[in-house]
């Protein structure tokens, strides 16, 4: 609830905030107060609970939730298909998204993260330049069975190829291995880089995923780095990593101009700068751009519920703009 988390079925079910009737939150000063309802519906004043959902620590201590609950779907099918072009499944997730479907898991797999898990986990995956998982769920078969079929022949229409999909558990952690064993597979990825989570969360509209993937990979080998770009493409959530050698001084120059220049394309597209992780230190400079003609009003919220500025302080507004400098780094830089 503090960073307002979701996850790879946001797309359907949404994040933190779309669960949160209402909290019980102990401000600064020891005060005790009740935000929201339990109502679905409530048009009842400014709704502070909404507030407090991401504020990060920033404004008071959430003690209790009230929560929404959703039923568990009876039946779940997983699928994937592989795109010989980035561009392809972009345009396959955009058709996706507008064809009506509700998907409940529409993944972004790159080929940075597939040469990843091919190198370590050895799965033999197809070396394409992307590949989708999607998901379909719900309370009756008929109706799973209809929407997977929609949305792999959306992805047949668009290039996409060696599609499956599959009610089996077992089939489906087939499928999905590539995507659950991504983080150590990065970290094995070559010998002298480490896999290091910098400018790893972002949103763009959907219909911007694949362009978003594409600027990350070149301006990562314009600053010679490697970066995958992989996420919950059906939100806008694009998750990165920097593979980067640590120790050398220049490389982290050139993640933060990466970082910079990866920012400023997510801006021009009308993204945002974390979707699921929050700001915290590392993307405050990035957040501070972003949001800079509403820094004004965001102090003046934070000053009224925490006047003498002691809730998880030098973070957001108040976290210096750049990350490098901030404070020491836990990798050990030769040339620093
Ligand atoms: C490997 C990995 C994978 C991840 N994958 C995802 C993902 O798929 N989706 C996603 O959303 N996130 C993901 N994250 C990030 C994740 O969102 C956060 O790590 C997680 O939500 C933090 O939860 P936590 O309980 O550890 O909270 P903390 O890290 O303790 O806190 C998170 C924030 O909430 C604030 N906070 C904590 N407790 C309170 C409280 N009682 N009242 C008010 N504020 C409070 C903290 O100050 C902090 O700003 C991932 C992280 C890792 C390391």
């Amino acid at each position: 609830i503090g960073n307002n988390a979701s996850g790879t079925r946001s797309v359907k079910y949404g994040a933190a905030r779309d669960s949160v009737l209402g909290l019980k939150v102990v401000l600064p000063g020891g005060r005790l107060v009740e935000l929201g309802t339990r109502t679905r519906v409530a048009s009842t004043g400014y709704p502070l609970e909404r507030l407090f959902v991401g504020s990060e620590g920033t404004l008071g201590v959430i003690v209790e939730a009230t929560l929404r609950y959703v039923p568990i779907p009876k039946f779940r099918c997983l699928g994937v298909a592989n795109f010989a072009k980035l561009e392809q499944a972009g345009e396959s997730i955009t058709a996706v998204m507008a064809s009506g479907c509700q998907p409940s898991m529409l993944e972004l797999i790159d080929k940075v993260a597939i040469e990843a898990v091919n190198r370590a986990q050895n799965l033999g995956l197809p070396e394409v330049e992307a590949i989708l998982l999607f998901e379909a769920d719900g309370m009756v078969k008929e109706a799973v069975d209809f929407e997977i079929e929609r949305i792999s022949g959306i992805c047949a229409e668009h290039g996409g190829f060696g599609i499956e999909y599959s009610y089996d558990p077992a089939e489906q952690a087939r499928m999905s291995a590539g995507r659950k064993k991504l983080f150590p597979s990065l970290s094995k990825f070559a010998e002298a880089l480490a896999s290091t989570a910098l400018a790893d969360d972002m949103a763009v509209p959907y219909s911007h995923m694949a362009e978003c993937a594409r600027t990350i990979h070149e301006v990562a080998e314009r600053h010679g780095l490697v970066m995958t770009a992989y996420g919950h493409c059906g939100a806008g959530c694009m998750h990165t990593k920097i593979l980067m050698d640590t120790s050398r001084g220049d490389q982290w120059q050139a993640a933060r101009q990466a970082i910079s220049e990866i920012y400023e394309f997510v801006r021009r597209v009308g993204g945002t700068t974390s979707a699921e992780h929050g700001i915290g230190i590392s993307k405050a400079g990035q957040f501070q751009k972003e949001k800079h003609g509403l820094l004004d009003l965001m102090r003046a919220v934070k000053a009224v519920f925490d006047p003498n500025g002691i809730m998880n302080p030098g973070k957001l507004v108040e976290a210096p703009p750049d990350w490098l400098e901030a404070g020491p780094l836990r990798y050990h830089v030769e040339d620093a």
